[in-house]
């Protein structure tokens, strides 16, 4: 490759890295966006919170490999007057590129693995215990573990007991309607008394007895911390 050929390379170098990193700039944005949209199209607080619960980590996740990306390519743009061809800057730079937007995407996910569940934890309770509407338009009221179990039938109260679920239970006084919703523990973090973080998960459930036909009875649910590892003694929550 002649000087002409490298210095020509390189400039159109700097063109891609600038587009690309404004493209990605703008492709994070539209993510984040996107993401907030498909928020805003689901109807009730019941399957809002299923959906932040499952999604909001992950879509986010997408939203910093978009902006860790883009640092890499505006990286690329640094010393940009100095840099006129395919010197030894070039490839150190294009190395400290890669090993910056690296940086960017291991430290989100870190903060959205373990710093963002707390946060999101306190999205999710005012999903979950926002009073619901009833058919007729009247504010429900959410009963409590004594009072909910004559609207929940065997196999519910079962689950309950045994299983890391959850029932809410939301009766309209006035119309006696009733509106049971399904909460699945293990798919909610508690917060972990160790850090204080909400990454506390049940990680493993033993069966240590079960009934004549076989299903189980009683379960022993082991709860791990995500972040600091600790763990909680089992069932007590
Ligand atoms: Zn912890």
């Amino acid at each position: 490759m002649s000087l002409e050929e490298s210095k020509a390379f390189v400039e159109a170098w700097h063109t891609i890295m600038l587009i690309g990193a404004i493209s990605l700039v703008a492709l994070g944005i539209i993510v984040y966006l996107i993401y907030q949209f498909k928020v805003a199209l689901v109807k009730t607080l019941k399957d809002k919170y299923d959906f932040v619960n499952a999604n909001e980590i992950k879509w986010f996740k997408a939203v910093f490999i978009c902006f860790g990306m883009a640092a890499a390519l505006a990286i690329n743009l640094y010393g940009m007057d100095e840099i006129a061809g395919l010197s030894v800057s070039f490839f150190v730079r294009l190395f400290f590129s890669v090993a910056g937007a690296t940086l960017v995407i291991y430290i989100a996910s870190l903060v959205l693995d373990y710093y963002y569940p707390t946060r999101l934890n306190v999205k999710l309770r005012r999903l979950r215990y926002t009073p619901r509407t009833s058919g007729t338009g009247n504010k429900m009221k959410l009963l409590s573990e004594d009072e909910e179990d004559v609207h929940l039938n065997e196999g519910m109260q079962a689950e309950e007991n045994v299983f890391s679920i959850d029932y809410d239970v939301w009766v309209d006084e006035k119309t006696s309607e009733v509106k049971i919703e399904k909460y699945l523990g293990h798919l909610t973090s508690l917060q972990c008394h160790n850090c204080g973080f909400y990454t506390m998960r049940v990680n493993r459930e033993e069966i240590i007895e079960t009934n004549e036909d076989g299903t189980p009875k009683e379960l022993l649910k082991h709860y791990q911390c995500a972040y600091c590892k600790n763990v909680r003694l089992p069932n007590l929550t």
